[in-house]
């Protein structure tokens, strides 16, 4: 504008160059503005490499102003002079708030501006010029003033705001971590949560597996003997507050033992597993509870003995149905005992024992029908408990004595050893073995009362003058077989009495074979090391299976009198079979039960070793035998 407005005076040209030059560096400032802000790695660093490239085109442009006073401060008009001065001091007013940032360029700017043109103008002859020029030199100071101190202000408020910024970012980066903490615990606590929650489950899991342990019986899931009594004992405590009836069903299996024996122990388990989901059909959850091998208890609260009664004969009814286990089709049957609270007992105990004695005395009965606990019942109960009792001081009061049975060959008939079968004479009533041999072997009497037997039998043998080398045989319960000091009792008989060992025989019945095999196997083997035969007693009656027996060191096979007493039915061809098993087994054979001549002669002709029984001779008192020996025997 100012070379337009005052263009018509000399000096065209020059000013014309002058534009031109100020408008190329101008240019150039532009463009190294725009490089400088294009660069993208600006870095703190190079700040004062921007600030000197600024510098240097300032300082041009300035310098080109003072060169426009230099080259046409002579040719100016005053109006030039006038406007031109006016121009310097707006740019160099601008300078102090453009260039604030830097005092350095704020003051040179106006200085070199300003400077040279009022001293020209101070120097100069014209009053106006000269006015001027003091007015600008004194503006120049006054600027340089305000930029020093504009300057200072502006670089304090930039440090300030890079300050703020280093903080903001500080700021943003400690968020940043922070954020990053947080979420690594989160992670952490949500790990944690995932940790505990496994570790309750495992808790959970570990004590559910302790209860069952504890309370639940493994195979069928039922309470056990512990958890059931303690259910009932709450069971029976609300029944009798409430006045409420409360009935217990003592169940028990009927010949299971056998299938156990006969069929393994898997099929045993599978049986005794349905068997638990038939009984279970009847009770609610805890009602029902596992008391040993094939005994179940069931708790019927608010039943009374009526409805008890029914549902024991449904339960079973639905045992006795056809049991499927791996293709075989299996029969049971079960004895049930039934005890109410609180008219029986108050006590939870006393109500199993009083249950458990129903369902024995039911299992003793011919019928299969479910009993409940009477008077009758405890009177009976208290009858064998008074023999218990009794039995318990039989020896001591002397009330036991053996009667012996002989045993004839089957050719000649001549007598070869004689049965000890004891007897209890109770305060003057006979007891018969059958009724006190299973109560004393329930009790643990058996060992003590079955000493007693046999040394008394040796005693007795070693008397037998007229008969001196008959054999005496003794009945020996698997209970006494299976006590270790059994075989020591054996040699301190026979070493007491001084019988010779082959005239003692032992008596065990088959079922002794089933269980503990190893044990009676190393026993018997003691027995025969000794010498003494062993027969197997009612043979055909118990479960054992040939291959069992076929291990086993015996002697002699009684074939037992029911299939004697049915000789002329089915009970020949067991006969026959038995013989031919005997054989095979390398053993002899005994007939006892023989009550007439025609049984005698037919299981002679069947090729029976030995008889045995009425019709030759009962039981006797050993005295007798002596007398009966004296007449019949011819050894
Ligand atoms: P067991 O060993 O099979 O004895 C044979 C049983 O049949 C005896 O009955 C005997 O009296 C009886 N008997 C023998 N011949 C005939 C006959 O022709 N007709 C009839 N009707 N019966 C006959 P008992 O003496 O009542 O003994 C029964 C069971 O008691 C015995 O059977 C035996 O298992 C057991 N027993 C007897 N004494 C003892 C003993 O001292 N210890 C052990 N552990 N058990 C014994
Ligand atoms: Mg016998
Ligand atoms: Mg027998």
């Amino acid at each position: 504008m100012l070379v337009l407005l005052f263009a018509d005076g000399a000096l065209l040209d020059e000013k014309a160059y002058w534009l031109g030059t100020i408008n190329l560096i101008l240019v150039g400032r532009i463009i190294d503005i725009a490089l400088w802000k294009s660069k993208k790695n600006v870095s703190a660093d190079s700040g004062p490499l921007g600030i000197q490239r600024y510098a240097v085109g300032t300082i041009l442009t300035s310098i080109m102003w003072s060169m426009y006073a230099f080259l046409f401060f002579d040719a100016m008009q005053v109006s030039e002079f006038t406007c031109f001065i006016v121009i310097l001091a707006s740019l160099a007013g601008a300078s102090a708030s453009m260039f604030s940032a830097s005092s350095f360029i704020a003051i040179s700017y106006s200085i070199i501006i300003l400077a040279p043109t009022a001293i020209m103008g101070i120097f100069a002859d014209q009053s106006e010029r000269v006015h001027l020029g003091i007015l600008s030199l004194s503006y120049c100071v006054l600027m340089i003033i305000y930029s020093l101190k504009n300057s200072r202000f502006t670089e304090q408020a930039i440090y300030n705001k890079n300050v703020n910024q280093k903080l903001v970012t500080k700021a943003i980066e400690e968020k940043n971590r922070f954020a990053t903490i947080n979420h690594e615990l989160t992670t952490t606590t949500e790990a944690l949560n995932q940790v505990n929650q496994n570790l309750e489950e495992q808790i959970k899991a570990r004590t559910e597996e302790i209860y069952n342990l504890s309370n639940l019986d493994s195979l069928t899931k039922l309470d056990n003997r512990k958890a059931f009594t303690a259910n009932l004992k709450t069971l029976v405590k609300q029944a009798v507050e409430k006045d409420r009836p409360l009935a217990l069903l003592f169940i028990d299996l009927i010949s299971f033992k056998n299938i156990n024996d006969t069929m393994g122990h898997k099929v045993g388990d599978s049986v005794l597993v349905q068997v638990t989901q038939r009984i279970s059909a009847f009770s609610e959850n805890h009602r029902a509870g596992r008391w040993s091998g094939d005994e179940f208890l069931i708790a019927l609260p608010y039943s009374d003995s009526n409805t008890a009664l029914e549902i024991a004969q449904a339960m079973s009814h639905s045992i006795s149905q056809p049991i499927y286990v791996h293709g075989n089709e299996i029969h049971l049957t079960a004895s049930i005992g039934i005890a109410m609270a609180p008219n029986d007992s108050q006590s939870a105990t006393e109500l199993i024992q009083l249950a458990d004695l129903t369902m024995c005395e039911q299992k003793q009965s011919s019928n299969n029908k479910p009993q409940l606990f009477s008077n009758d019942v405890k009177e009976r109960i208290l009858a064998s408990q008074a023999i218990l009792e009794g039995l318990q001081h039989a020896i001591e009061n002397k009330q036991l004595y053996l009667c012996y049975q002989p045993i004839q060959k089957a050719k000649g008939y001549n007598c070869w050893a004689n049965e000890a079968l004891l007897r209890w004479d109770f305060d003057g009533k006979f007891i018969g073995p059958d009724v006190f041999i299973p109560l004393a072997e329930k009790s643990g009497l058996i060992k003590e009362i079955g000493a007693w037997v046999l040394n008394r039998a040796c005693m007795d043998a070693v008397h037998w003058h007229d008969a001196p080398k008959v054999a005496v045989s003794v009945n020996v319960s698997v209970i006494q077989l299976m006590d270790k000091g059994f075989i020591r009792l054996l040699d301190k008989c026979l070493q007491s009495s001084g019988l010779p060992p082959e005239r003692l025989h032992l008596e065990v019945t088959e079922s002794t074979f089933v269980e503990n095999q190893a044990f009676i196997l190393q026993q018997l083997e003691q027995i025969r090391a000794r010498n003494i035969a062993v027969s197997i007693d009612d043979f055909g009656t118990g479960y054992s299976s040939l291959s069992q027996l076929q291990a086993l060191p015996v002697n002699f096979v009684k074939i037992d009198k029911t299939f004697v007493d049915n000789i002329e039915g089915k009970g020949e061809a067991i006969i026959r079979a038995t013989l031919f098993i005997a054989r095979e087994l390398g053993c002899q054979t005994i007939a006892e039960g023989v009550e007439t001549k025609e049984q005698a002669m037919a299981l002679s002709a069947m090729g029976v070793d030995y008889l045995q029984g009425y019709y030759f001779a009962k039981p006797m008192k050993n005295k007798d035998l002596s007398d009966w020996q004296k007449t019949t025997i011819k050894t």
